[in-house]
């Protein structure tokens, strides 16, 4: 039989600079380092800033400051998602040429209060797994004339991934290696538990999940380690790697680190981010230590 050659382990870090470093954080750049250091891979790290609403360049030099202190630098030049939109625009350019797309008209507003509405007829609507309502897709069924000539009009619209039509089209049997539970196994991915997502906004040219997977795969990606609260998101993941033809990754979800009250920490609490433990003395073996490595 041949034998098969693992290709050299990749790792990134990917954090979102819309706010500074916490111990969750931390942890999940530790673990990446390290995972990399032990498969003789390489460590990538990589800004998120895709959603330029939230995202600075003053948080990014704080979020690659913190990461110099832990000791944390990449292994190759920095990618920016900022500096890529072509290739967001390309991978949703294919996606509507597969004819998995339509543009969605309502605004945040318009959902949250179809939304209302049918909860006051007593309707239980559906909620993905981050428990946000599922999109309602009336835009889906608009008729091709009045989609046109809305988009003529030159209305602002976001662009929706087909839930429906993509995993017919991926086939039913959309899964991931996960290694994050001890022995690594396979999951059944189950990407229409999210609905129609959006891919694409006026003002955030690539979604979460497109960029995401077109980073990846940009990077050679081998290994994606991350915290639980993504672990669902990783069927859309699946999902539009199929559809792209990218390769997958094998997945690797870790514990979060949780604040006194149990709940996961979040960007604005200071009492848990680097810059604030750094300025109290601490050392970067204490925060090893903190996040229990
Ligand atoms: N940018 C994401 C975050 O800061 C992480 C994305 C990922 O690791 O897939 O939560």
């Amino acid at each position: 039989m041949p034998q098969t050659h693992r290709q050299p382990a990749i790792f990134r870090f990917a954090p979102s600079p819309n706010g500074r470093l916490h111990l969750g954080h931390a942890l999940s750049a530790f673990l990446n380092h390290d995972m990399a250091r032990a498969a003789e891979g390489t460590f990538l790290i990589r800004i998120e800033d895709i959603d330029r609403t939230r995202c600075t360049p003053e948080l990014e030099r704080g979020i690659l400051e913190d990461l110099a202190w832990l000791g944390l630098s990449s292994d190759r030049p920095i990618r920016r998602q900022s500096d890529h939109l072509e290739d967001y625009q390309a991978a949703l350019q294919r996606l509507a040429e597969l004819g998995v797309t339509y543009p969605s008209f309502m605004t945040r507003g318009d959902v949250r209060n179809h939304v209302m509405a049918a909860q006051a007829e007593g309707l239980a609507w559906p909620r993905d797994p981050d428990g946000a309502p599922l999109y309602p897709a009336i835009d889906r069924l608009r008729d091709a004339a009045e989609r046109e000539a809305r988009l003529k009009r030159g209305d602002r619209h976001a662009i929706r991934l087909d839930v429906g039509k993509a995993i017919a089209m991926a086939g039913p049997d959309l899964d991931w290696l996960e290694t994050g539970e001890g022995v690594p196994r396979r999951v059944a991915a189950n990407p229409a538990a999210w609905g129609d997502i959006v891919l694409s906004r006026s003002d955030a040219p690539g979604s979460y999940a497109l960029s995401v997977v077109v980073d990846d795969a940009a990077q050679g990606v081998t290994d994606v380690v991350r915290g639980q609260d993504l672990y669902h998101a990783t069927a859309i993941q699946r999902l539009l790697q199929v559809l792209l033809g990218l390769p997958e990754p094998v997945y690797h979800h870790h514990r979060l680190v949780l604040d006194e009250e149990g709940r996961k920490l979040s960007k604005s609490s200071n009492s848990t981010a680097l810059a604030e433990l750094r300025t109290q003395g601490l050392t970067p073996s204490d925060i090893r230590r903190l996040v229990s490595l």
